[in-house]
């Protein structure tokens, strides 16, 4: 017995290399898991969840804890389709952004269900190395949160461990820098990394 996570590229143009890479470092940090898995790029919707993307203004509500991130507590349509396709906890990567009260919305992690959201469009770059590291950076803050972990900055060899936030009061502005991605690691603190490396969470 353990929990899966599957990795699930929504209306994306991630490619399978990142892809790969990124499910090796939640393997890697996410020990809880027992299974990674990358499911088929979703690219169309046939179901009662087409009209997803036409939706707005899903209930979103933002909390200030967050670091290019909120706490997603109502029940947007992508997070309704998701519990409803997967039974793991599941990372999605889209190009599309979620949008709530601040337009755009880079990074959300589900209060209702267990699914971390990331916008990969700002996050690209000419070295897949970066782009690789600040959506994976990204992932383990929102699924961390998933497994029952809070903000603190503590660093690893220099770089803040993923559940880095920078001052609650900075404005969106501020936190939507990449700098602050730039600066947040791929690797847990070891306080961290023993909680989620824990089933019994
Ligand atoms: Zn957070
Ligand atoms: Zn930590």
């Amino acid at each position: 017995m353990g929990i899966e996570l599957t990795i699930v590229p929504f209306y994306s143009t991630i490619e399978e290399e990142p892809l790969e890479k990124v499910a090796e470092i939640m393997k890697r940090e996410l020990t809880r898991y027992n299974q990674v898995t990358i499911s088929n790029h979703v690219s169309s919707i046939e179901d009662e969840y087409s009209e997803i993307f036409t939706k707005n203004g899903p209930e979103f509500f933002r909390d200030m804890d967050g670091f290019m991130t909120v706490k997603v507590s109502g029940s947007p349509a992508l997070f309704d389709y998701i519990t409803a396709h997967y039974s793991t906890h599941a990372l999605v990567f889209s190009d599309y952004p979620l949008v709530g009260l601040l337009k755009e919305i880079d990074a959300a992690c589900s209060k209702d269900a267990p699914i971390a959201f990331v916008n990969i469009k700002r996050f690209r770059d000419d070295d897949s190395g970066t782009f690789i590291k600040r959506i994976s950076a990204l992932g383990l803050h929102e699924l961390g949160h998933e497994n029952g972990l809070q903000h603190h900055s503590t660093m690893v060899d220099n770089q803040f461990c993923p559940m880095f936030s920078p001052n609650l009061l900075a404005k969106p502005e501020t936190w939507r820098k990449l700098e602050y991605v730039d600066s947040i690691g791929t690797v847990y603190c070891p306080k961290c990394k023993a909680e989620v490396g824990s089933s019994a969470l």
